[in-house]
């Protein structure tokens, strides 16, 4: 396949494949991204949450590759979210990573926690607030609204310290309620994608909007999936030649997708950078597939926070992706 990369909204471009950082344990990731880097790999998904932000930066320094040829993305986190903790939080990702910029950084969740830390303090784990439930308590206000906190987000573009800015499971709703406040438009919006949580409305609600949609679990994830071992996927793999992680991911990149496959296999790290040609016949194949079973998520923090805020609004008469996407056809 000759997609090498997609073009962001703002002009700069993104490499059509990156290597997923996410449960990727101590001293197995900073290997990895190294492989990875030394591989052919360009460009790096990773998060403070992940914990894993130094071993990363170590990767990519013994990889000898320029900074200036990778393409580093990383999320501000729901901890971080209160204007103040942006600048910090910002400063802390680039000291782990090792790095004076980013590429991209993405508001990591549309939620974010009550804290209590003292002032000019990151604040961390232990800074969470519990609730009468015994539940950590969300900022339901900033939750509703992030325009505070992407404002903050934008100076760090003016400054220089991040290139792009985006967003991370949003919706079609919050996307455009984030969209009527933006001065600097976010270039992409990073979600659960694949063949078993395909979200076709969202999809094609981004790209309409010159929204990157970046595809994360697109191997269904860490856990126990059935996806990589699915017949028909396997039937196309072998009429390439492949495996059928790659069948999985070039799929999504033929729907414009930016897909972002986790792996602390050198072997697979490496197979998982090739994308083949899809037949017309094998993508409408692979649609159907998608479409023949209920959505299955396997990130969704809906329930684990007090009061219970439903991120993805699926089941919402006026608020789910379906719903929003008729409205505007
Ligand atoms: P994933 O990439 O769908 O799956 C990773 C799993 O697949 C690992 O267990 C990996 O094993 C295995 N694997 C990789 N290549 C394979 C191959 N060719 N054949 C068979 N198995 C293979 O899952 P994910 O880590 O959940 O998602 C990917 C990335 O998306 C994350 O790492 C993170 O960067 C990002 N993400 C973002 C969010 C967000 O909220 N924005 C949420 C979740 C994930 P080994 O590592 O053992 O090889």
């Amino acid at each position: 396949m000759t997609q090498t990369h997609f073009t962001l909204s703002n002009g700069k471009k993104i490499p059509s494949i990156g290597l997923g950082t996410w449960q990727s344990a101590p001293g197995e990731v900073a290997k990895a991204v190294e492989y990875a880097l030394k591989n052919g790999y360009r460009h790096l998904d990773c998060a403070w949450a992940y914990g894993n932000e130094a071993e990363v930066g170590q990767g990519i320094k013994a990889s000898g590759v320029p900074r200036e040829e990778i393409f580093v993305t990383s999320k501000l986190f729901e901890l971080h979210h209160h204007p103040e903790h942006v600048p910090l939080a910002i400063k802390d990702t680039l000291k782990n990573l090792g790095l004076e910029y980013l590429d991209l950084y993405l508001l990591h969740w549309n939620i974010n926690l009550e804290v209590d830390a003292p002032a000019g303090v990151l604040p961390r784990n232990e800074h969470r607030v519990k609730g009468s439930s015994g539940k950590f308590k969300l900022d339901v206000a900033l939750s509703d609204d992030v325009t505070p906190t992407w404002r903050e987000m934008e100076k760090l573009v003016d400054q220089g310290l991040v290139k792009s800015i985006g967003i991370s499971n949003f919706n079609i709703n919050r996307t455009k309620k984030l969209l009527k406040e933006a001065r600097i438009k976010p270039v992409a919006d990073q979600v659960e994608l694949s063949i078993q949580n395909p979200q076709p409305e969202l999809v094609a609600w981004l790209k309409k909007n010159d929204i990157l949609p970046q595809g994360y679990t697109p191997l269904g994830g860490t856990g126990k999936t059935n996806l990589r071992d699915n017949e028909q996927i396997k039937k196309i793999a072998d009429v390439h030649g492949v495996q059928t992680a790659n069948i999985l991911l070039s799929w999504l990149v033929s729907r414009g997708i930016n897909p972002l496959p986790k792996s602390v296999t050198p072997e697979r790290i490496a197979n998982n950078l090739k994308l083949v040609d899809l037949t017309k016949e094998q993508l409408e194949e692979l649609d159907a597939l998608s479409k023949s079973h209920p959505q299955q998520r396997v990130c969704d923090q809906s329930d684990s926070f007090e009061p219970t805020y439903d991120i993805y609004q699926e089941n919402d008469p006026e608020f789910s992706d379906k719903v929003q996407f008729a409205k505007e056809q």
